[in-house]
C-alpha cells in the first residue's frame, strides 16, 4: 500500500505560517518514506471559499516546492464531490448507519436547558435514532429533516496519534453528529471521512485543532468499512509574544516574507523548526529535511515563531544559495525599484554577480541585498553631516593625489589597494584616515566590506566623479 497523506487547507483567505507547516509536514513526511502527497481543496464554506484564495495557496506551494501528486495535476475540490457524498449518505441511510432526525431548533435548545438545569452535559439525546424494538414518531409534516450518523453507544474509540500518543475516548462522550443539513448537504465532518477514504489517505497530518474532530471521524469511517489513516495532530504556532498567532506577528501571509526578501528554502528550514527538530541541526536544505524528516521527532508541546531567528536562518541560506539565483532575483528587484532602467547587459551582470557576492555575508534579506548594492548604480544620497564630519578641507591634499593615481592605475582591486597605501604613505595617514572618508564619498556609508573592491565594483568613472565632487565642495 502506497503511503499517503494530504494537505486540506479552506480556501478562506491568505495562508499564515501555522497553515503552512501543516502542509510541509505532511509533504516532507511523504517525500521521506517515498510516498505520495495529495492536495485537497475544502471549499464547502461556500461563503468564504474563494478562487483567488486557493490561487494563493497554489502560489505559496508552488514557490516553496511543495509538489503534489494528485493525478493528472487535478486538485480535489470538495464542492465538485457532492454527487459522491450525496450517494455514501443515500447508502447510509438505506442500512441503517445513519438515520432522519426531525427535531427543530427550538426543540434541541429546551433540551440543552433541561440537561443543564440537570446538571448533565448537554447533548443530543436520540430521539429519532432507530433502535430495535423502539416505535418512532410520526414525521412531522413539512419539516426537511437533518441525517445524523448512528454513532456506537458503548465502549471507546482511541486511536494511537503520531504526536499525542494514546487517545481514548468513551463513545458515550459523542453525540449522533449531524452529517447533513436540513437541504441535504454534507457537513464538513462527513466530507473529510469520505475524502480520506476515496483518497486513499494513510497518514493525516494536521493542526491539533482538528482533535476533538478525530474519533467522530474514526467512528464514521468505520461504519464504512474502512480503516482509519494513522494520525498526527501538531501542536500549535504561536507568535512571538507566546500568544495565538494573529496578523500583529506571523499570521501575515506567507507570500509577504516572499517579498521582504526571504528565500524558500529559508522559510522551510524555519517552519520545520517550528516543533520538529534533527539534533542541533539549525540550518538544513529541503533535502536534508526530507532525508531526515519523520513525525516521531515531531513536539508535542507548543512552538514560537521568532521573527529574529527567521531573519537569521534566512542569513544563513543567503550565503550558502546558489550565487545566479541571488542576482537574477537583486536584478529584478533593482528593476522593480527603479534603481536600473533596464535589463543590466553581461558585463554590468558580471559587475551586480561581485557585489552580491561582496555583500551577501552581510544582509538578513534579499530587500537588504538589492538596497546595499543599488549604490554601485546610483548615487547615495549622503547626509550633509556625515560629510561635514568627515570630508574635511584638510584631507584635500590627500584626496587630490588619490584621484590622479586612480586616473592613470590599470583598474584592478590590488592596484587600488596599492594606490591607496601609496597616499597613505605620501601624507602620513594611517588607513581608516582615508578609507572611511573614500567610504562615505563613495557610498554614503562608514563601514563597509573592502574598499578596494567597493572601488572596483563602482567603477573607475563614476568613484572619479564622486570624489571630485567631494574634493570641489571641500576646497571651497
Ligand atoms: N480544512 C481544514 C483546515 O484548513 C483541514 C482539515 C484536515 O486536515 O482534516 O483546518
Amino acid at each position: 500500500m502506497t503511503l499517503r497523506t494530504r494537505f486540506a487547507p479552506s480556501p478562506t483567505g491568505y495562508v499564515h505560517l501555522g497553515n503552512i507547516r501543516t502542509a510541509l509536514f505532511a509533504w516532507a513526511f511523504a517525500r521521506h518514506h517515498g510516498g505520495e502527497f495529495l492536495l485537497r481543496i475544502e471549499d464547502t464554506d461556500q461563503e468564504r471559499s474563494t478562487q483567488a484564495a486557493v490561487d494563493v495557496v497554489l502560489e505559496v506551494m508552488d514557490w516553496l516546492g511543495l509538489n503534489y501528486d494528485n493525478p493528472g495535476d487535478k486538485l480535489v475540490y470538495q464542492m465538485r464531490r457532492m454527487p459522491r457524498y450525496k450517494e455514501v449518505l443515500a447508502q447510509m441511510l438505506a442500512d441503517g448507519r445513519a438515520y432522519h432526525c426531525y427535531t427543530q431548533p427550538e426543540e434541541l435548545d429546551a433540551l440543552r436547558e433541561a440537561q443543564m438545569a440537570r446538571g448533565e452535559k448537554p447533548r443530543y439525546d436520540g430521539r429519532w435514532r432507530p433502535e430495535a424494538g423502539k416505535a418512532l414518531p410520526a414525521p412531522p409534516p413539512g419539516i426537511q429533516p437533518v441525517i445524523r450518523f448512528r454513532n456506537p453507544s458503548s465502549g471507546t474509540v482511541s486511536w494511537d496519534d503520531g504526536v499525542k500518543g494514546r487517545v481514548e475516548i468513551a463513545n458515550a462522550e459523542l453525540d449522533d453528529l449531524i452529517i447533513a443539513r436540513p437541504d441535504g448537504t454534507p457537513t464538513y465532518n462527513f466530507c473529510v471521512v469520505v475524502d480520506d477514504i476515496d483518497m486513499q489517505i494513510t497518514h493525516v497530518i494536521r493542526g491539533d485543532d482538528h482533535v476533538n474532530n478525530t474519533p467522530r471521524q474514526i467512528n464514521i469511517m468505520r461504519a464504512l468499512g474502512a480503516t482509519p489513516p494513522v494520525y498526527a495532530h501538531t501542536p500549535t504556532v504561536l507568535g512571538p509574544d507566546g500568544q495565538k498567532l494573529s496578523k500583529r506577528h506571523g499570521a501575515r501571509s506567507v507570500l509577504d516574507y516572499r517579498d521582504e526578501g526571504y528565500l524558500p528554502e529559508a522559510m522551510i528550514n524555519m517552519l520545520a523548526r517550528l516543533g520538529w527538530s534533527h539534533g542541533d541541526e539549525e540550518i538544513f536544505s529541503r533535502e536534508q529535511l526530507v532525508e531526515w524528516f519523520d513525525v516521531p521527532a515531531i513536539s508535542a508541546s507548543a512552538s514560537r515563531f521568532d521573527p529574529e531567528k527567521f531573519a537569521w536562518i534566512n542569513s544563513e541560506h543567503i550565503k550558502r544559495a546558489d550565487p545566479g539565483r541571488l542576482v537574477e532575483d537583486v536584478h529584478a528587484r533593482l528593476l522593480a525599484l527603479g534603481v536600473i532602467t533596464a535589463p543590466l547587459a553581461a558585463d554590468d551582470i558580471g559587475r551586480l554577480t561581485e557585489a552580491v557576492m561582496l555583500y551577501r555575508p552581510r544582509v538578513q534579506t534579499l530587500v537588504q541585498l538589492a538596497e546595499e548594492v543599488s549604490l554601485f548604480w546610483r548615487h547615495p544620497n549622503t547626509a550633509s553631516a556625515l560629510r561635514d564630519q568627515h570630508l574635511v578641507p584638510a584631507l584635500a591634499p590627500a584626496l587630490r593625489d588619490l584621484c590622479d593615481r586612480l586616473a592613470s592605475c590599470e583598474w584592478q582591486t590590488a592596484n587600488i589597494a596599492a594606490e591607496m597605501k601609496a597616499v597613505l604613505a605620501m601624507h602620513g595617514l594611517k588607513m581608516p584616515q582615508l578609507a572611511i572618508p573614500v567610504r562615505v564619498a563613495i557610498t554614503g556609508q562608514t563601514q563597509t566590506p573592502s574598499v578596494d573592491a567597493v572601488l572596483w565594483l563602482t567603477g573607475r568613472d563614476q568613484v572619479l566623479a564622486r570624489l571630485e565632487a567631494e574634493l570641489k565642495r571641500i576646497s571651497r
